[in-house]
C-alpha cells in the first residue's frame, strides 16, 4: 500500500468504512455494527496495522454500495479501534471507536476487496485570541442546552458537566452534537465546519431550532389535552344530570326519545321521501350526546315536520249553490270575486285534477278585500293561512332559514301551512304590493316559486329541506296597486278589481253588515243602538271620506263603544240616532258640503285625482301678481304635472286675446300655482284641464263654479285627451257635493262602467277641447259679441 502512494506528513492511506446515517466527532466514541463484506476487510486490515482507520459518511444514506468517491461526504473522521467484538456463528461485528481527528478525504487509493482512501488529517488548533469569544459562545450553549434539557425532560446532566470547563469552542461544539438529538445531516454540517467559533455558533442555532420545535409539540400536546379534559368534564356533568334528573323521576323525554320520534313517524302517514328522511335525522339524534345543542336544533326538526300536514287535507264543500248563498251572507255586493269563486268550484267539481289558481284582489283599502278572502276560505270549507307581506325584505322570510342558523325556522309561507293544518288551505298573502327586496335577497323570486303552478308542488323550504306539495293550495293575493308588484308575480295571477263604493252602496254595507257586526262586538242588541239611514248618510258624508268603508266601521264602532259606555254608566239605557244628532257622540263633523254650493272664486278650481286609496278630490290654486314673467310651482309635484302647467300656459300664451288675458303676461306678471296638502306627492298628466282652467280664470280674472270639478289631460293645441280611473274619480266628486264633471269627451263610453247611482247623480260634460270646459266651468258674463 505504501508503495503506491507519496504521503505527506499529513496525508497517509487508511482503510476506509462507509457509514450509513451516522458520524463520529474527534474525541467521542462510538459503537456499530460492521456486516458488509469490504467492511469487514477494511475491519481486518485496519486491525493487522496500527488499528485506525477514516470513517465517512454516504450522502446517500439509503444506498447499499458505495460507488465512488462522490457517493461519500469529503469531510469524516479518522478513527482509533478500540474493540471488536464478533458474534459466534454470526458475520459482522460490533466495532468501538474513538474518533481522532477531522480528515479530509482526498481520493480514494483501493476498492476491492475493501476500500482504502488517501486522507488528510484535519486539525484544528484553539486560538488564545478569540477565548473570550469562545467562552461567551459555549455560556450560551450551556445556556441553551439547559433549557433543552428542561423542555425536552432528557437528563443532560453529564453533558452540562463537562462542557463547563473548557475552552474549546470546537470541542464543545462536537461533544454537544454526538450527545442530544439531531437530523443525521445536521450532525454532518457540523462535522464538516472546521472552524470551531463558527461551529459552535452553528450548533447553538441548531439547539435553538430545536427548542422552537419542542415548543411547538408543547402547544399542540396542551391543546389537545385540554379539549379532552373539556370533553371529558361535558360528558361527566352530563352523566351527573342524568342521574340527578332520574333521582327526581324527571328523566322521561330524555335518552329513549329516539324510539318515541320512530313511533311517531312510523305511524303519521307521511310521504316516503319524508319519512325516510326524519328516520336518517333519529339517527343522528342518537348519536348526539346527551343534551348536546346539536340535538336540540335536530329535536325541533323533527318536531316541525311532524307537524306539517304532509297529506292532511280538507274536502271542498262543492255545492256552489250553498257557497254562492255563504258569500252573500257575509258581503255585500262585490259581484265580480263571487262569480269567480263559484266558476272555480265548478271547474273543480268537473275536473278535480286541475290545479289552483291564484287570485289577486286589486283596490283601495277597506274595500272587503281580506275580508271576503277569509269568507271564502269559510264557505268553501277550508283551513285559512294569512300571511302579511308588506316590508318582507328577506328572501328567508319567505323560505326559511338553512337550520343549521341559530334559532332556525321554516319560513313563512310553510309555517302559514303548519298553523293551518291541512295542506290544501285558503292562503291569503296580503300586501303583495309592498313586498321589498334588497341585499338579503329578493322576497319575490321565493314568492313567484310558492306561486308558480309549474313548480310549486315541489317547494322547497330552506329549513325543512323537503318538497312539499303546494298545488292545492287556493292562494289570494291583495293589493291596493298593481304598479308595485313584481311583473312576473303580476303575470302568475288573475286580477280581480275592487272599485270604490258609492254612498248608497255604502249604506247598504253598514245596515246590514258593519253595524250588526259591531253592535254584535261590543254586546249591544238591536234595541239598546238603532241609527237610521238619515245619520248613516251623515256619517258617511261627514263623517268619512274614502273609497272604502274601514273608516266607517271605526265610525260605528266608535258609537258602539260610547253607547256601551253611556249604557252601563246609567245615563241611559238605549241610543236612537237620526239625523243630525251624531255630534253628541262623534264630536262636530269632519267634512262638509259646503263646496257644492259655495260662491264662484277666482283662481280655485277642483280637479279629480286617482291614487292609491281610491279617487279624491284635488283643488287647484292659481294666484297673479304684477312681476316679470316667473311661474312658481307648490304643492309636491311630479315631473308630468309640471310639465302639464307648461303646455297649459303656452296654450293660453297663442290664445290671450280670445280667453280675454292680456296678450303681455308673460312678460308683466308672475304666476304662482299651488296644489293644498302639500304633504301628498302628485303627478300624472290628468290634471291639465284643472289648471288651465285656473291660470285662464286668474289671468282674465273671471270666477270659476264650485259646484264644477274636472279631469283632463290637455295639449299644447288645447286638446283634451282621456284619463283613467273614471270609476273612482266620479264618486270622489260626488262624496264631495259636486253636481257637474267635466270629463274627455274620448273616455265617455267610459261612463257606462261607472255606478248607475253615481251617473244619475250628477251631470256630466263631455269635452274634446278646453275652450269646452272653460265654458263651462267658467262664470263668464254672457256678452253678444260672443257666439
Ligand atoms: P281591505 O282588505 O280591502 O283593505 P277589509 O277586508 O279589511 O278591506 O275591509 C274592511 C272592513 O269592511 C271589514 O270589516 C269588512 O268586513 C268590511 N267590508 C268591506 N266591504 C264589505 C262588503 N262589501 N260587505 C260587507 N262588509 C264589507
Amino acid at each position: 500500500m505504501d508503495t503506491e502512494t507519496t504521503i505527506t506528513s499529513r496525508s497517509r492511506i487508511y482503510p476506509l468504512i462507509a457509514l450509513r446515517g451516522i458520524c463520529v466527532f474527534p474525541g467521542m466514541r462510538l459503537i456499530f455494527d460492521v456486516d458488509r463484506d469490504d467492511a469487514m476487510g477494511a475491519l481486518d486490515a485496519a486491525m493487522a496495522a496500527d488499528q485506525t482507520l477514516f470513517l465517512v459518511a454516504q450522502r446517500d444514506a439509503a444506498a447499499e454500495t458505495v460507488t465512488g468517491a462522490d457517493s461519500l461526504f469529503k469531510i469524516g473522521t479518522i478513527c482509533r479501534i478500540h474493540q471488536v467484538l464478533r458474534v459466534p456463528d454470526e458475520e459482522g461485528a460490533k466495532v468501538m471507536v474513538e474518533g481522532v481527528s477531522r480528515g479530509y478525504l482526498e481520493r480514494l487509493t483501493g476498492t476491492k476487496p475493501y476500500f482504502t482512501a488517501q486522507v488528510e488529517l484535519v486539525e484544528t488548533e484553539v486560538n488564545p485570541r478569540t477565548a473570550v469569544k469562545a467562552e461567551a459562545l459555549i455560556r450560551q450553549c450551556y445556556g441553551l442546552l439547559e433549557k433543552y434539557a428542561q423542555n425536552s425532560g432528557l437528563d443532560l446532566g453529564d453533558v452540562l458537566r463537562d462542557i463547563l470547563p473548557s475552552t474549546d469552542a470546537g470541542y464543545v461544539a462536537d461533544y454537544v452534537t454526538q450527545n442530544i438529538y439531531m437530523r443525521h445531516e445536521q450532525k454532518q454540517l457540523v462535522l464538516e465546519e472546521l472552524r470551531p467559533m463558527r461551529r459552535l455558533a452553528l450548533v447553538n442555532r441548531l439547539i435553538r431550532w430545536e427548542l422552537d420545535i419542542l415548543d411547538v409539540e408543547q402547544s399542540i400536546h396542551e391543546e389537545a389535552a385540554k379539549r379532552m379534559k373539556q370533553v371529558q368534564r361535558e360528558m361527566f356533568l352530563r352523566e351527573q344530570l342524568r342521574t340527578i334528573q332520574a333521582e327526581l323521576g324527571e328523566d322521561e323525554g330524555y335518552g329513549d326519545d329516539t324510539e318515541e320520534y320512530r313511533a311517531a313517524v312510523a305511524k303519521a302517514d307521511l310521504p316516503k321521501e319524508v319519512a325516510d328522511k326524519l328516520f336518517k335525522e333519529i339517527g343522528r339524534l342518537a348519536k348526539q350526546p346527551f343534551g348536546s345543542a346539536e340535538s336540540a336544533v335536530i329535536r325541533s326538526y323533527l318536531d316541525i315536520c311532524l307537524e306539517i300536514p304532509w297529506k292532511t287535507e280538507t274536502e271542498d264543500d262543492l255545492d256552489t249553490a250553498a257557497v254562492r248563498a255563504a258569500l252573500d251572507a257575509d258581503h255585500f255586493g262585490l259581484e265580480k270575486i263571487k262569480e269567480r269563486v263559484v266558476e272555480y268550484l265548478a271547474v273543480r267539481k268537473l275536473a278535480p285534477e286541475q290545479k289552483g289558481s291564484i287570485l289577486c284582489l286589486l283596490g283601495p283599502p277597506g274595500t272587503g278585500k281580506t275580508s271576503i278572502a277569509l269568507s271564502i276560505a269559510r264557505a268553501m270549507g277550508r283551513k285559512l293561512c294569512r300571511i302579511s307581506l308588506g316590508g318582507i325584505h328577506d328572501e328567508a322570510e319567505i323560505r326559511g332559514h338553512r337550520k343549521t342558523y341559530v334559532g332556525a325556522m321554516p319560513g313563512r309561507i310553510m309555517a302559514g301551512i303548519q298553523q293551518a293544518g291541512s295542506r290544501n288551505p285558503v292562503m291569503v298573502l296580503d300586501e303583495i304590493d309592498k313586498l321589498g327586496s334588497d341585499y338579503r335577497g329578493d322576497p319575490s323570486a321565493a314568492l313567484l316559486e310558492a306561486l308558480d303552478p309549474e313548480q310549486n308542488s315541489q317547494f322547497r323550504d330552506h329549513f325543512l329541506e323537503l318538497p312539499f306539495d303546494l298545488s292545492d293550495v287556493f292562494f289570494i293575493t291583495t293589493a291596493n296597486a298593481a304598479d308595485t308588484i313584481p311583473p312576473a308575480l303580476l303575470d302568475r295571477m288573475e286580477v280581480v278589481e275592487f272599485a270604490g263604493y258609492t254612498d248608497e252602496e255604502k249604506l247598504a254595507i253598514a245596515k246590514d253588515h258593519l253595524l250588526p257586526k259591531q253592535r254584535k262586538k261590543h254586546g249591544l242588541n238591536g234595541n239598546q243602538l238603532r241609527i237610521n239611514d238619515g245619520a248613516m248618510r251623515e256619517i258617511i258624508a261627514r263623517y268619512t271620506r274614502e273609497s272604502g268603508v274601514r273608516k266607517l266601521e271605526q265610525r260605528i264602532a266608535e258609537i258602539c263603544r260610547k253607547t256601551a259606555a253611556g249604557i252601563v254608566a246609567g245615563q241611559f239605557k238605549s241610543k236612537y240616532l237620526r239625523a243630525g244628532s251624531l255630534e253628541e257622540l262623534l264630536g262636530p263633523a269632519k267634512y262638509k258640503d259646503a263646496k257644492s254650493g259655495g260662491d264662484a272664486e277666482v283662481g280655485l278650481v277642483h280637479g279629480l285625482a286617482w291614487t292609491r286609496v281610491g279617487g279624491e278630490m284635488l283643488d287647484a290654486e292659481v294666484g297673479v301678481m304684477d312681476g316679470s314673467g316667473k311661474l312658481e310651482l307648490t304643492g309636491n309635484l311630479g315631473d308630468v304635472m309640471k310639465e302639464s302647467a307648461r303646455a297649459a300656459l303656452t296654450y293660453i300664451r297663442a290664445h290671450a286675446a280670445a280667453l280675454g288675458v292680456d296678450p303681455a303676461f308673460y312678460k308683466n306678471k308672475d304666476i304662482h300655482i299651488h296644489f293644498p296638502e302639500g304633504a301628498v306627492p302628485k303627478d300624472g298628466p290628468s290634471a291639465g284641464v284643472t289648471i288651465c282652467t285656473g291660470l285662464v280664470s286668474a289671468l282674465a280674472n273671471v270666477p270659476v263654479r264650485q259646484d264644477v270639478a274636472m279631469t283632463g289631460e290637455i295639449t299644447l293645441l288645447g286638446r283634451v285627451l282621456p284619463i283613467g280611473g273614471l270609476r273612482e274619480k266620479t264618486m270622489a266628486a260626488l262624496r264631495a257635493g259636486i253636481h257637474t264633471v267635466i270629463i274627455p269627451a274620448e273616455n265617455e263610453p267610459d261612463l257606462n262602467e261607472i255606478d248607475q247611482t253615481v251617473r244619475a247623480a250628477l251631470n256630466f260634460i263631455t269635452a274634446s277641447r278646453v275652450d269646452t270646459v272653460l265654458d263651462a266651468a267658467l262664470c263668464r258674463e254672457k256678452t253678444d259679441d260672443q257666439n
